[in-house]
């Protein structure tokens, strides 16, 4: 479903150019789970971003459904992005003025083919029920707590119904228990829809629970 052929990337940084990506292949099957670990700086968030979309690498391609996503222009990029693919940060990226329930509802309103205003909010509403937030619709990020505000951001993710959801450090910033209840929601969201996630994290327990673990070292995998 998801192919990074030779992605190669680097900065011309003034203390000199950085070597971030060095030639990495990777595929993704659909309703795959799929860790990516390794030592901070290996390359691994900037790999999770190229494969989502959102930067472009120096060479190489990635295909998403069979389509070359960097051949794209950067408005059907950005609609084959919002149409896919979720994404859910270490540090969450809520809009702070906007409550839980339209924070949700705000990747649906991007897209004017995603249906009527009342049918997005019956989704979002479920979907905050779904991540056990059904007090919570009305609260702006600031008054809720890190697990919270991360739960927020997994249903946010989901409204547009993605294939393939990206996770940088799910769990990064969060305690055990509440990084625990956001493992289990992704692996139920995998288990129950099937959609596919990738998942950069420095937590085992993510590791353990995931289908596949790749190993990123140094601009390469291992
Ligand atoms: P990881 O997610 O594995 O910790 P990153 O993908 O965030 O690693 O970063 C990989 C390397 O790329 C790091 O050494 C970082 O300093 C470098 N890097 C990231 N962004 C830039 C940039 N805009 N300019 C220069 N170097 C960068």
């Amino acid at each position: 479903m998801l192919e990074a052929i030779a992605i190669e990337k680097h900065y011309d940084h003034p203390a000199g150019k950085v070597h971030v990506l060095k030639g990495i292949d990777l595929q993704i099957s659909d309703g795959e789970v799929v860790a990516i670990v390794g030592p901070s700086g290996a390359g691994k968030s900037t790999l999770l971003h190229i494969m989502g979309g959102l930067d472009h690498p120096v060479s190489g391609e990635v295909v998403f459904a069979g389509e070359n996503i960097y051949k794209l222009n950067e408005h059907k990029r950005a609609q084959m992005r919002n149409r896919n693919i979720g994404f859910i940060f270490q540090f969450y990226h809520l809009l702070p003025e906007f409550t839980a329930l339209e924070n949700v509802i705000l990747p649906a309103l991007v897209d004017k083919n995603v249906g009527s205003m009342d049918s997005v909010k019956v989704r979002a509403v479920a979907l905050l029920d779904r991540v056990g937030l059904n007090q919570r619709y009305e609260h702006k990020p600031h008054e809720l707590s890190g697990g919270e505000q991360q739960r927020v951001a997994i249903a946010r993710a989901l409204i547009n119904e993605p294939k393939v959801v990206f996770c940088d450090e799910p769990t990064g910033n969060l305690d055990s228990e509440s990084g625990k209840g956001v493992i289990d929601l992704l692996m139920e969201l995998n288990q129950k829809n099937k959609q596919t996630l990738v998942i950069v994290t420095h937590d085992e327990n993510i590791a353990k629970r995931s289908h596949r673990v790749v190993n990123m070292r140094d601009g390469k995998l291992v």
